[in-house]
């Protein structure tokens, strides 16, 4: 595979599926997004990828959950998959319990994902649909990269206790996550996240 920096540029639109059976096929490898609602993960994607809505705001309350996938190279064998918010209260009982299922299953049963990026706020990670996120992916014994994001919010020393208490919980709740900090304000953290996604990406099976 080519360096992870230089596909970047050719990201592009795949698909939007409302359910795990309409994915599209499952080879190649693939890397997800997951969040909170408004933890910011589709302003780190944006920055990641260097487009300003690649990303589409958060849809609105209500309406069907997607998974979004994303092409690096021109087969769309290497994927980025944009998973919806979770977290968010006005979403009705049934959509909740749908998209409970179908996360459920792709995080199970997608053969080509990779490793899941979990999105939290500096301020207030590991929520209870955080954990609920972490223990799934444990389940589907998943990869996890915590992103701890907003990063520009806390200043040095608070930053660096924030992160130390992640690390601590995380130990217990997903052994063998990594985290590390990031700023899509200030495009600070890519570096470190490229790493992890390059190294999920290109390894072999
Ligand atoms: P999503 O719901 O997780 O996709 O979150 P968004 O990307 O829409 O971001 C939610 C809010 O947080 C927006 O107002 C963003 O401008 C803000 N935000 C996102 N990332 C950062 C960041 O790194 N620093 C700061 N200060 N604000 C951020």
């Amino acid at each position: 595979m080519p360096k992870l920096a230089a596909l970047l540029p050719k990201v592009h639109f795949l698909s939007s599926s409302p359910d795990y059976a309409s994915l599209p096929g499952d080879d190649g490898a693939e890397v997800a997004f997951a969040g909170r609602s408004n933890a910011g993960k589709s302003s780190v994607l944006n920055t990641l990828v260097n487009r300003k809505a690649l990303a589409k705001i958060s849809s609105a309350p209500g309406k069907t959950r997607h998974i979004n996938l994303f092409g690096l190279d021109d087969a769309g064998r290497l994927r980025l998959a944009d998973l919806p918010g979770y977290g968010y209260a006005k979403v009705s009982a049934a959509e909740q319990e749908r998209w409970g299922r179908e996360l459920t299953r792709y995080i199970t049963e997608r053969r080509s994902l990779k490793g899941v990026v979990v999105v939290m706020d500096i301020r207030h990670p590991l929520a209870e649909s955080d954990r609920q996120m972490l223990t799934l992916c444990r389940t589907g014994g998943r990869r996890v990269h915590v992103l701890l994001n907003k990063a520009d919010k806390l200043t040095g020393n608070r930053r660096a206790k924030a992160m130390a208490a992640a690390e601590k919980d995380l130990a217990f709740l997903a052994p063998g996550a990594t985290l590390s900090p990031f700023s899509a304000l200030k495009r600070s953290g890519r570096d470190e996240l490229l790493s992890v996604l390059e190294t999920w990406l290109t390894e072999d099976s």
